[in-house]
């Protein structure tokens, strides 16, 4: 029987193409499959031969595949799954593929001061939110959890990473759907296509070609209607990820609790409500979207200003309406669907809640 993995997130995100009469279908070969907990698509556009493509985009899920098999903390015997058993005692062998993700999840974490942070796992195990809980932890739990987070004291080292404190953990969930994207995407284009789409459930990587250039755009989900898109922006290339806290949550005495948890609280973060970042890789973006949210909104879009070509839209919520901001090249090309929301964030709510 297939275990079921679980990797946070469904579509955050849609893409359309827009523009393009029946007389001028562009021609493409796609497949969507179950992979990380959510749905991947990969698309290859324009004229390319289908047994070519067909053969690559089966490629393209393996290499998916290979990245949830070591980056799954569910999976016994996974990477993950070895660092967590051998916290306190040893230093794990692991392949270049994690080390390098590890060293990328290090460089977010010392820029965003550890509000990303992939040693969280020991709190998002004790909020278990893929068992879907009702009620919080207690608060001596999660103090307890906490202090075995620590992005700073994870080694990297040539034989291998060791967690030095029995109980620590890794949790790859914000970045691991962008990391398996990103893979997929290199190999497709180190095959010659240069038109595709590879979608990890809103997490995904863009090529246009000149069939397409300037005919896509990127639908934000509206954070508080199902079904409905907050905002859309044109993207011929590049990377997007969102971060929301919709996804996986409860309501507990009114208040919302979710999955993206601060690790300097052990509590989830309470200031945003979505935030999706574009950039130039979909792990960069997935582990920035994850960073900003915890963040807040001012001190987040002032992080994302502050690494190169990223972009940044951040929505909150406050006495039931929505607001939203922008970094500057995203807000001039963004089109905000929500006629109600509000831009600019109100004071009272950039304190800490
Ligand atoms: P995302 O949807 O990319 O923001 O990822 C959220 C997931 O990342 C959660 O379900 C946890 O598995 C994990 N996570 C939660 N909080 C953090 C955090 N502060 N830093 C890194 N990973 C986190
Ligand atoms: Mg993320």
């Amino acid at each position: 029987m297939g275990r079921r993995v679980y990797f946070p997130s469904v579509a955050f995100l849609c893409l359309s193409i827009s523009g393009c009469s029946s007389g001028s279908r562009i021609p493409v070969v796609e497949q969507t499959k179950m992979a990380m907990g959510t749905f991947f698509t990969v698309a290859l556009y324009g004229p390319v031969e289908t047994h070519r493509a067909e053969e690559a985009i089966s490629a393209a899920f393996d290499t998916i595949e290979a990245v949830e098999a070591w980056a799954s903390g569910k999976l016994p015997g996974s990477e993950i799954s070895l660092l967590a058993q051998y916290a306190g005692k040893e230093t794990v062998r692991v392949s270049s593929d994690l080390d390098s993700l590890l060293r990328l999840a290090q460089q977010v974490s010392s820029a965003s001061e550890g509000a990303f942070d992939v040693t969280v796992g020991a709190l998002t195990h004790l909020w278990g939110f893929e068992d879907s809980p009702s009620l919080p932890p207690d608060s001596g739990a999660v103090d307890s959890a906490r202090a075995l987070v620590g992005y700073r004291e994870l080694c990297r080292g040539p034989r291998g990473v060791f967690l030095p404190r029995p109980g620590m953990r890794l949790d790859l969930g914000a970045i691991a759907k962008g990391w398996a994207v990103d893979r997929a995407f290199e190999l497709l284009r180190a095959r010659g296509f240069a038109d595709l789409v590879v979608d990890g459930g809103g997490d995904l990587r863009i090529a246009s070609s000149s069939v397409t250039a300037g005919k896509r755009r990127v639908w934000v989900r509206h954070p508080r209607r199902a079904g409905e898109y907050f905002a859309r922006f044109p993207l011929d290339s590049g990377a997007v990820a969102t971060s929301g806290d919709y996804e996986r949550y409860f309501l507990c005495k009114g208040r919302r609790f979710h999955h993206i948890l601060d690790p300097r609280t052990g509590w989830p973060a309470w200031s945003c409500a979505s935030v999706t970042v574009t950039g130039p890789s979909t792990a960069l973006c997935d582990a920035w979207a994850t960073a900003i949210f915890v963040l807040g909104p001012e001190k987040g879009l002032q992080a994302a200003r502050r690494i190169p070509g990223l972009q940044a839209l951040v929505v909150s919520e406050h006495a039931g309406r929505l607001y939203w901001e922008a970094t500057e090249e995203l807000a001039a090309i963004l089109e905000v669907l929500d006629a109600q929301a509000v831009r600019g964030f109100p004071s009272s709510s950039l304190s800490e809640p």
